[in-house]
């Protein structure tokens, strides 16, 4: 330091080597002594060292030009003033540029002084602020990260907000649900109270989850209070006579998720007896058993009405055979008279045919309404009682100009009842003729293979329709066209040809189409089980 020539008495800095001026330039703040322009007329080491230029270089220059512009303007205005007012200013932040252009964070304070020629000058202190204003950056890092956290929590308030307005709009939408599910419950119950049938609901353990008043009411006048699912009841076949296992009871059938139509059971005894045609379908929840829906009709009226009628065919049919069979006597004995007058003749002969269809007719009747027949089997040749049967069609096959064809093996034999097989050959014979009113072929085949022994009626006749089909062994079903063409029948060939192929163990199956024809065919197994009683159609 120089400082000489300046004379500035006290004020001025201690000659060069003082002990004075080695602490003012190795002091740890920088120290400026400015003129009232700013021009930096001495300055330390220190201070000249942090702007990375010589002391030489700055002495001269303007304290300003150490500053980037915001801070010049921030001296200029707040310190120079405050110097100028009250001769001191304290604690500016301010910024110098180093020479390289990096900013040296500082504190500076300044004094006014007087020299002793008048002369003001004003002697600033620079404090390092580096760690203040990381402390500073700290703070407003700090100040940012709360900010942020405020906005966070505000979102997170905000989401709540949005989230309790979810749950109030669920749960509006919820309540929507019950009252809606509340209302189809009242509607279920109503229909199901409704319906004609009793309804009732089991889970795969068999308990009741639902039933209908129809089913309760019906059930309480046949069984009392004991519950439908009940195990352990007797609970009757459709013969009203053989006990049903419990495991094949409708609903422990239905609970072992059984699905299954027209079961039908007798419940109860005497006056109180109830005939129940059931019904059972699964419940599958997501694909998994959890229930069934049982569905119960009361036939009771219904299978007393179909037993009466079978008890009232029975004893007319009985009652109409005695008489007839008087009648055809006397017929045969009067034509058994010698030298009866033609006219006479034919007349008897006419009135002992007609007597004889009547009696057909009465002993078919007698046959499907009067329940189990004896069956009589022994070895036979079914070849020849299939020929018999083909002879006795053959007249009224020649008046309907239908063809006979016949492949049936010179002998064949069967451990058949001879008399009910030949019905059954003439029914199906009869049929085929029957049903061919325009003419055509009717084949007859009987063979035997390892398993059974076959017999075939083919036919180019009329045929049946699908819905014809169903019904064909439904006692006194005949096709409209049967009907409509005057085809005489009453309907019970074929439900009795059924029961006696059934008796003896075998299956009786057709194909048919309308207008092409039909083909019926009996099979007999050759170790044909002991099915030797005709039971009563159902
Ligand atoms: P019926 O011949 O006395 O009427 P069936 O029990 O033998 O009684 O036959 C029942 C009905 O089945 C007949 O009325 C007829 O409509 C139909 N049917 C039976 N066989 C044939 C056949 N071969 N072709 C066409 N329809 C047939």
């Amino acid at each position: 330091m120089t400082g000489a020539g300046t004379g500035r008495g006290a004020n001025q800095p201690q000659p060069h080597g003082s002990a004075y001026e080695e602490h003012f330039h190795a002091a740890p703040s920088g120290h400026l002594v400015l003129a009232a322009d700013g021009t930096i007329l001495e300055v330390n080491q220190t201070l000249a060292a942090w702007t990375g230029r010589s002391r030489e270089a700055l002495l001269g220059s303007n304290v300003t030009d150490l500053m980037p512009v915001g801070d010049r303007v921030v001296f200029a205005s707040y310190a120079v003033s405050q110097l100028a007012v009250s001769g001191c200013f304290n604690e500016m932040a301010a910024e110098l540029l180093s020479v390289n252009g990096e900013p040296v964070p500082v504190l500076l304070s300044g004094v006014r002084s007087e020299d002793s020629d008048g002369t003001s000058v004003d002697r600033i202190a620079a404090f390092k602020a580096a760690k203040r204003t990381l402390y500073e950056r700290e703070l407003v890092e700090a100040l940012r990260k709360a900010e942020a956290a405020e906005a966070a929590r505000a979102a997170a308030e905000e989401e709540l907000r949005h989230k309790q307005a979810a749950i109030v709009e669920k749960d509006r939408i919820l309540q929507a649900n019950l009252v809606e599910s509340r209302e189809r419950e009242a509607l279920l119950a109503s229909v199901l109270d409704a319906v004609d049938v009793g309804l009732l609901v089991v889970d795969p353990d068999g308990n009741t989850l639902l039933s209908n008043a129809h089913l309760l009411s019906n059930w309480r006048r046949a069984m009392g209070d004991i519950p439908i699912t009940a195990k352990g009841q007797s609970v009757l076949g459709p013969d009203r006579v053989t006990l049903v296992d419990d495991a094949d009871s409708p609903a422990q059938r239905a609970a072992a998720g059984e699905s299954f139509s027209d079961q039908l059971v007798w419940f109860g005894t005497g006056e109180h007896e109830l005939a129940l045609n059931v019904s059972a379908r699964p419940i599958k929840t997501e694909g998994s058993f959890s229930g069934s829906v049982l569905a119960f009709s009361d036939v009771t009226k219904l299978v007393r009405a179909k037993a009466a009628q079978d008890e009232f065919v029975a004893s007319v049919s009985h009652e109409l055979r005695t008489p007839l069979t008087s009648i055809m006597g006397y017929l045969d004995l009067a034509l058994d008279e010698d030298g009866l007058p033609p006219q006479v003749e034919s007349a008897l002969n006419v009135a002992l045919r007609n007597s004889e269809r009547l009696l057909a007719l009465v002993s078919d009747l007698l046959s499907v309404a009067s329940g189990a027949t004896k069956m009589d089997r022994r070895p036979m040749d079914l070849a020849e009682i299939v020929r018999a049967g083909v002879e006795s069609v053959e007249p009224k096959a020649d008046a309907g100009r239908v063809e006979l064809v016949s492949d049936i093996p010179a002998s064949l034999t069967a451990d058949v009842d001879p008399q009910r097989m030949s019905q059954v050959v003439d029914n199906l014979l009869s049929n085929a003729v029957k049903y061919s009113p325009d003419g055509g072929t009717v084949t007859v085949r009987l063979w035997q293979d390892a398993q059974a022994v076959h017999l075939r009626v083919e036919d180019t006749g009329i045929g049946m329709s699908i819905a014809e089909q169903e019904k064909v062994f439904t006692k006194f079903f005949r096709a409209r066209r049967a009907v409509a063409s005057a085809v005489p029948g009453v309907g019970l060939g074929l439900v009795i040809t059924k029961n006696i192929v059934e008796a003896h163990g075998g299956k009786l199956s057709f194909i048919s189409s309308p207008g092409q024809g039909s083909e019926f065919t009996v099979s007999l197994p050759l170790n044909a089980v002991n099915a030797e009683e005709i039971s009563p159609a159902r």
